[in-house]
C-alpha cells in the first residue's frame, strides 16, 4: 500500500458537517459527489496532502444509515491508496483477510474501490482504492 489516501468520517448532515469542517481546517470543500449504488452523498477536503472525506447517508438501508445508527457519528474508514487493487486483493486474501469487493468497485472521487471486513482488521473498516486513470 502506498500511503493513507483519506480518512473518511460518517455525518448525519452534510450541510451541517460542511461548514463544520471547513471552520477547522480554513478552507471550504472542494468537491461534493453522490455515490447512489452506495446511497452516499460524499464531500471532500483537503488539508495539505491530506484528504477528509465526509459521508451521508441518502437513504435507509445505506451502510453509513446503519453505522450511524450503530454507533454515531464519527471515524468510518481509512482508505489507502494502491496503484494496482486487483493484486492488493490478492495478495490481502492469501493474507487472509476478508475482501468485501471482488471485483473492486466504483467509488466517489474517481476511484476503483475495495473494503476489508472490520472483523479481520482489528475493527477499523480499511478502503482499498486505486486511481482510474
Ligand atoms: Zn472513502
Amino acid at each position: 500500500m502506498d500511503k493513507i489516501e483519506h480518512i473518511g468520517i460518517a455525518v448525519k448532515d452534510l450541510e451541517v458537517s460542511n461548514k463544520l469542517f471547513a471552520s477547522l481546517f480554513g478552507e471550504k470543500h472542494y468537491k461534493e459527489e453522490e455515490v447512489v449504488s452506495e446511497g452516499v452523498i460524499t464531500s471532500f477536503f483537503k488539508t495539505g496532502p491530506n484528504k477528509v472525506e465526509l459521508l451521508q447517508a441518502t437513504k435507509e438501508d445505506s451502510p453509513i444509515a446503519k453505522f450511524i445508527e450503530k454507533k454515531g457519528e464519527g471515524i468510518h474508514h481509512i482508505a489507502f491508496a494502491v496503484t494496482d487493487i486487483n493484486a492488493e486483493i490478492t495478495r490481502l486474501k492469501n493474507e487472509g483477510f476478508t475482501v468485501l469487493n471482488e471485483p473492486p468497485k466504483k467509488g466517489a472521487d474517481n476511484k476503483l474501490v475495495a473494503f476489508l471486513h472490520p472483523k479481520t482488521t482489528n475493527g477499523v473498516l480499511i478502503e482499498l482504492c486505486q486511481e482510474i486513470e
